[in-house]
Order: structure tokens, then sequence, then C-alpha cells
């Protein structure tokens, strides 16, 4: 019987790993891909505390190594069902069944993608799906956004004030406008297309067959919640993110959640981070009283 089980080896998991660790409570973390989560899929980190322009492969590796090196288990193993029967919490992988008094649900999300060839190809080497991670690399470039919502909106100004042009392609069915004398919005049009030139994103073409050349494409159409997998536990939510307390836990005694899979503001590394050690250290006090 584990202490605690963590979903997820992304920074949440991993920093709440450390604490639980070092409290010495037996922690184990299932990953269903590889550690790091989805920092691995940045072009370059550069608003980490303490780590100035760091490859995300350096970073995670960083990360995992300090797992290891506290001789903290980390099994590729898919979790596919959670359950909690008399106050003891069972998680199913595809690999075994394991039980635990507490959780930590540290899964992330997974970012709505266009399904257009190149797009994956090119994640980091021109496309991106955050503004606040990777605005910065564009400064004084020309970039689009595609997007659907108020915060891409929002992260369109962002960038609107880094980048000399930012062109909205707007997936929405409302018609919008965005006061900003370098923003173009292109209503009515889809992306058909992605175009690439020596390894990195060259242009994209509309549906009406305007080729825009552009060194930035954001795509910020939204995420969907890494969620499958606990649809039996009846856990409060809000489109699919966790809704937690300040302590982090859900409405469900035991089990808590941390990172990109609740439901707050700013998805970072760093809130991620933050938000699994104040999870750790809250477990550790329920697990000691
Ligand atoms: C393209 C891109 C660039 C980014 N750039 C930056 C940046 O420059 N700076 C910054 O601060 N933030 C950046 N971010 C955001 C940052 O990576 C996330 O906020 C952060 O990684 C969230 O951490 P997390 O631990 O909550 O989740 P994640 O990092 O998503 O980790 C969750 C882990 O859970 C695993 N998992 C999911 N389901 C299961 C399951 N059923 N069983 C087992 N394991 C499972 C996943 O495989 C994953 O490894 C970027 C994000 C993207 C997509």
């Amino acid at each position: 019987m584990y202490d605690t089980i963590i979903i997820g080896s992304g920074p949440s998991g991993m920093s709440a790993a450390i604490y639980l660790k070092n409290a010495n409570k037996k922690v184990v973390i299932f990953e269903k891909e590889v550690p790091g989560g989805k920092i691995l899929k940045a072009k370059k980190i550069n608003n980490y505390l303490g780590f100035n322009n760091i490859e995300p492969s350096q970073i995670s590796y960083d990360m995992y190594k300090q797992l290891i090196d506290l001789n903290i288990d980390i099994l590729i193993e898919k979790v596919i069902d959670v359950k909690k029967e008399n106050d003891i919490i069972i998680v199913k992988t595809n690999k075994g069944e394991y039980q635990s008094k507490t959780l930590l649900i540290a899964c992330g999300r997974v970012e709505k993608s266009l399904n257009i060839e190149n797009e994956s190809k090119l994640i980091g080497k021109g496309i991106s799906y955050c503004a606040e991670c990777d605005g910065s690399l564009y400064k004084d470039k020309i970039v689009s956004v595609v997007g659907n919502s108020s915060s891409s909106i929002e992260e369109t100004i962002y960038l609107s004030n880094i980048a000399s042009k930012v062109y909205y392609i707007n997936y929405s069915n409302e018609e919008i406008n965005i006061n900003k004398e370098n923003v173009y919005i292109i209503n009515n049009k889809k992306i058909v297309s992605i175009q690439e030139k020596d390894d990195k994103l060259y242009s994209i073409t509309l549906s009406d067959n305007e080729q825009i050349i552009n060194d930035g494409l954001f795509i910020l159409n939204g995420y969907t919640p890494n969620t499958e997998f606990i649809k039996n536990l009846n856990i409060k939510g809000d489109n699919g993110y966790i809704l937690v307390s300040n302590d982090m836990q859900t409405n469900i005694d035991g089990i808590y959640a941390s990172g990109d899979i609740i439901k707050k503001d700013l998805y970072q590394i760093i809130t991620a981070a933050s938000e699994g050690a104040v999870a750790a250290v809250n477990i550790i006090k329920s697990l000691n009283k």
C-alpha cells in the first residue's frame, strides 16, 4: 500500500514527489509517456526562474534526475481507472492494480490541434500553443493566431506588444474586433495548409488560397484536460478541469489535483510546480494525523 500515488510526471507531479519522499512517505509516480510532461513540447524555456533560455529536454532531464537521485519510483504505466473503496484508493493501470491512502492527479491537458499536415512536425519550429510561453521568441516578427475564444483574443493582444504584426484568424462564429493597429483580423476563413522551409514554419494558406508568410503560428483553439480515467470518481469539475480548494484537494477526501489539470488562471511550469508542492505538503499533513 502506497502513502501517495501520483498520476503524471510533469513538473507538478515531480515537484510533489520530492516533498513526499523528503517527508519519508511511500510514493510512486505513474507516467504513460516519458518523464517531463508538456515541458518537452516547448521550443526553449526562458521564463522559469533560475533557468535562462534552457532546452526543454535539459530542464526535464534535470528534474527527472533529481527524482532518480532520491530513489523515487517512476513507473511507465498508463492509468486507466481510479476507484475509492472503504477509504482505500485503487489505481488501475495497463499493467496492474495498486492501492494507496492518497492520490494526486497531475496529468495535465492536451492542446486541441488543427489536424493539418506539418502541424505536429513544426511544433517548436514556428508552431506554438501558448503565447505566454513562446511569444518572446517572436520579437518584431510576424505571427498568426488561430483562435476561437476570449482567451485567444487576450493572447493576441499580448503578442501584439511583442511581434511587429499579428494576423488573427477567427475560428469562432462571431465577428470580432481587436483595437490594436498591428492586429489584422481575418473572419470567415480557415487554414487549409501549412508550409515549411528549411525545417521551419514558412507560411499558411487560407481557404480562399490567400498565403500568409509568417515566422510563428499560435494555435489557440483550447485544450482537453486528461480526465477520461477518473470518470468513475464523481470529481467536481468545470469543462473537464478539476476544481480544487486552496490546499489542492478535490471534493473527494484524500484525492488531490495540481498543475494543468485544475481550473485556474495561469498554466505554466512555475505554477504547476508550486501547486504540486502545496498539494504534497497538505497530503503529508493528512497522512501524519
Ligand atoms: C508547446 C508548449 C510550450 C510551453 N512552453 C512553456 C514555457 O516556455 N514556460 C512555461 O512555464 N510553461 C510552458 N508550457 C506550459 C507547461 O509545459 C505546462 O504548464 C506544465 O508542463 C504543466 O505541468 P503538469 O505537470 O501540470 O502537466 P504536464 O506537463 O502536462 O504533465 C502531465 C503528465 O501526465 C501524464 N499523463 C496524462 N495522462 C496520464 C495517464 N492516464 N496515466 C499516466 N500518465 C498520464 C502525461 O503523459 C504527462 O507527462 C508550454 C506548454 C506547451 C504545450
